[in-house]
Parts: structure tokens; sequence; C-alpha cells
């Protein structure tokens, strides 16, 4: 025990005054009155010295004690911390990387291996991501847009900031592509739409210039032109027409339909309101509607303007004399989503689309033969409604085509 070996040590140390007071004393040097109290003293003394010390020592023992259980107990603590927070780091939904101060990677967490995978050699080789992160190295925040080519086109946004240990480097890769993309679809359609109305509206305007002009008192040509003229303000009506239709699906979109409607009830009375249209272009139209279908949750109005825009399309996009076919059934077989659900098709023997085509149909403004389409009066939006509508009812549409076999147009709609 160190505190005793200590007190012994003290007395020992205490021997070489005592032996000299000894000395002195036994030489006749000192007289013993003076020497043997000296001398006690001096033992006395020395060790009450060393006992206070080992008191002290005693405490100074504990108190270190204690403090290597608190610093345990703290390193424990922060080694906690660490896993803890090395867990949020991992799952934070957003890429994040450290950088040790010359761009090498020291960690990456769970989102980066996810989104970029055997991409990140490539991403970090990015010049303009190399150059931020010296900038960054060199303590100021960083954020720059990268535009990645391959092996998808990607935007992503580079976010890089000094880190305060040992000059480390946290960069936070965000994928933008989809607001990117959703950016440039609006540009698209604002441009798409002044481009539908302008045309019309140009046309116009031109014959007003010609009706003040030269052709001021050819009443034939007056006769024609003006009758031009409200061929090209109905064009534009029926622009705004279905640009307003489409922005008030968008707005019910999320809300489901609560009616109850019979859906061959409504398909009759539409396929009636097209008889007078039908000898324009020899259409036959013939209904093949299931009987005891149940009536499903819907929106009247919506469902008939689906059946009317495939209609208008298999008459349009139809051959002349042509036959088309509007049917209602219960969705039965693997062919349709899981789950009760009616079908709802408009079929045509017309060229058909050609393949490459099906999957942008619904896309605003796509159309396969923009001079047939607008010659036919199309807006291009017919088939965007349709889609939105059809969302709307949470069912699918379905499109099939062959060409120069007809296309048909297949609505799925839930039955709950
Ligand atoms: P549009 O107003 O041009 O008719 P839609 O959105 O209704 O716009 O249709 C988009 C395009 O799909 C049309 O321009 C046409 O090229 C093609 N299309 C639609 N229905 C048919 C069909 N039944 N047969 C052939 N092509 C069709």
């Amino acid at each position: 025990m160190p505190g005793r070996r200590l007190v012994t040590s003290w007395g020992s140390l205490s021997l070489v005054p005592a032996a000299l007071l000894l000395g002195l004393m036994l030489h006749g040097d000192l007289d013993p009155a003076i020497a043997l109290p000296s001398l006690v003293i001096v033992v006395l003394s020395t060790l009450a010295f060393a006992f206070r010390f080992n008191g002290e020592l005693g405490r100074l023992a504990a108190d270190a004690e204690r403090l290597a259980r608190t610093l345990d107990l703290r390193a424990g603590q922060a080694g906690d911390l660490l896993r803890a927070n090395e867990t949020i780091i991992d799952q934070l939904p957003d890429p994040l990387l450290v950088l040790s101060p010359d761009g090498r990677v020291l960690r990456t967490n769970q989102a980066v291996r996810t989104a970029f995978r055997d991409e990140l050699p490539a991403v970090l080789r990015h010049p303009a991501l190399r150059d931020a992160i010296a900038l960054a190295a060199a303590g100021s925040a960083q954020s720059v847009a990268l535009s990645l080519p391959v092996p998808v086109e990607r935007e992503v946004q580079a976010t890089i900031m000094p880190l305060q240990s040992a000059g480390q480097l946290l960069l936070v890769l965000s994928d933008r592509t989809r607001e990117r993309r959703v950016e440039q679809m609006r540009a698209d359609f604002v441009a798409n739409v002044s481009h539908e109305l302008r045309t019309p509206l140009a046309s116009v305007v031109g014959f007003i210039e010609t009706l003040q002009g030269p052709a001021a008192d050819d009443t034939p040509a007056r006769i024609r032109f003006l009758g031009i003229m409200a061929e090209q303000a109905e064009r534009m009506r029926r622009l705004i027409d279905d640009l307003l239709s489409l922005s008030r699906i968008e707005l019910v979109e999320h809300e489901p339909p609560a009616d109850r409607v019979p859906l061959a009830d409504l398909l009759r009375r539409v396929a009636a309101s097209f008889e007078p249209r039908l000898p324009e272009r020899q259409t036959q139209l013939t209904l093949r509607l299931a009987s005891d279908l149940p009536a499903i949750a819907a929106d009247a109005d919506q469902i008939a303007q689906v059946a009317t825009n495939l209609i208008e399309n298999a008459m349009k996009y139809g051959r002349v004399g042509g036959h088309v076919q509007l049917s209602l059934a219960l969705a039965d077989g693997p062919a349709w989503p899981a789950g009760a659900g009616l079908v709802l098709a408009v079929s045509d023997d017309g060229p058909g689309i050609p393949r490459a085509h099906l999957p942008r149909l619904t896309e605003r403004f796509y159309r396969v033969d923009k001079a047939r389409s607008r010659n036919a009066g199309g807006t291009g939006l017919g088939l965007a409604i349709v889609k939105h509508i059809v969302n709307r009812h949470r069912g699918h549409l379905f499109v099939e085509s062959e060409e120069g076999k007809g296309a048909t147009f297949s609505v799925w709609l839930p039955i709950r």
C-alpha cells in the first residue's frame, strides 16, 4: 500500500536528524535535556507531516478515481452519441459525403449509395465540383449545379461545407432532376399555349387588315375571309375551353368523385349527342353496353367528357366511312388491374397509331400528325384531359393500336 510505504519512508527520513542529535548527545556536545526532547519533536513532526500528506494523497487518489470514472462515462456517452450521429447521417434522405481536404471520400451515407451507386467516381471527377471542393477546402461554403449526362440525364445540386474537424468537408448532393423537369414542362406549356393561340390570332389579324384595305369592296372575298376568321376564332375558343377544363380537372384531381353514376345510361346519352355529326365522315357508331352493371363512384360530366373526347378522336382520325364502337363491360381477366372494375372502351378501324408514339399520346399538345390534328380542329389536349379525369377516378387508361388496324382506348374504372 503506497500510503503506508510513504509513512515508513518519511519515518526513515527522520532517522538522519535523530541520529545526528543522538550522536551529539553521546559525544557530550549536546545536553540530553535538550537533545532528547528535540529528538522526540523531530520524529513526531516528521511522522505527523507524513500522515497528513498521506490523507491528502488519499483524497487526491479518490478524486482521481472519480475523475477517471467520469471520463469513462463521458467517453461511453460520446461513443453512443457518435454512433447515434452516424445512424442519423446514414438514414438522412439527402446523399451526404465526408471528404478529406484534398477531396478523397472518407464517408458516405446510405442515400449516396442508393442514388449514385457506381456513378459516384464520375460525379466526383466533375470539373465544376472539383473546383468547388478546392474553394471549400480554403474555408468558404460552395454550391454548384451539375449536369450529369450519363447513364441517364440528371441535374444535381452539390453543396460543400467545411467541417470543424481537421479540414474535412461535407458534400451534399441533391437530385434536382424532377424539379428541373417540372420547371421545363411549365415553360414548354406556356410556350405551346402561346404558339397555339398566336397562329389563329395572326390569321384573324391578317384577314382584318385585308378586309380593311384591298378587299374592302370585294364581297365574295369578304364572305370567304369571314368564314376563315370564324373558323380561327372557333379554334381559339376550343383551345381556351380545353385549357380551362384541364385546369379545373387538375384542381380536383386529388378528390375522388363521390356520386354513384349508372355509366350505361350516361354513355347512351353521349352516343345520341353524336348522331347529328356522324354523316360528316359517314361514321357508323355502335354501342355494346353490358346490362346489369353496378353504378360506380364517378363524376358524370367528366366521364361524359372522356367518352366524348375518345369518340371524337375515333371519328377524326378513323377512316371516312369507318366503324366506331363504344363499349362498357365488367373488367374480367388478367389484362386488367386487380380488383373489381368496369372497362369503357372506344375502338375504331382507322389507320391506327405507330407504336413509338403510344407512350406520349397523353402529353399536352402531343400529336402524331400535327397538320392532320389541326385540320381536324384538334387542340392536342383531348387525351391529356382524358388522362387527368381517369387519374381522378383512380382508374387507368390503356391504348392499343396496330398500324393499319385501328386503335382502341380503354378506360378501367374501379368499382368501390
Ligand atoms: P387532338 O386535339 O390533336 O386530337 P388528342 O390529345 O385528343 O389531341 O390526341 C393526340 C394525338 O393522338 C392526336 O393528334 C392524334 O395524332 C392521335 N390520336 C388520338 N386518337 C387517335 C385515333 N383514334 N387514331 C389515330 N390517332 C389518334
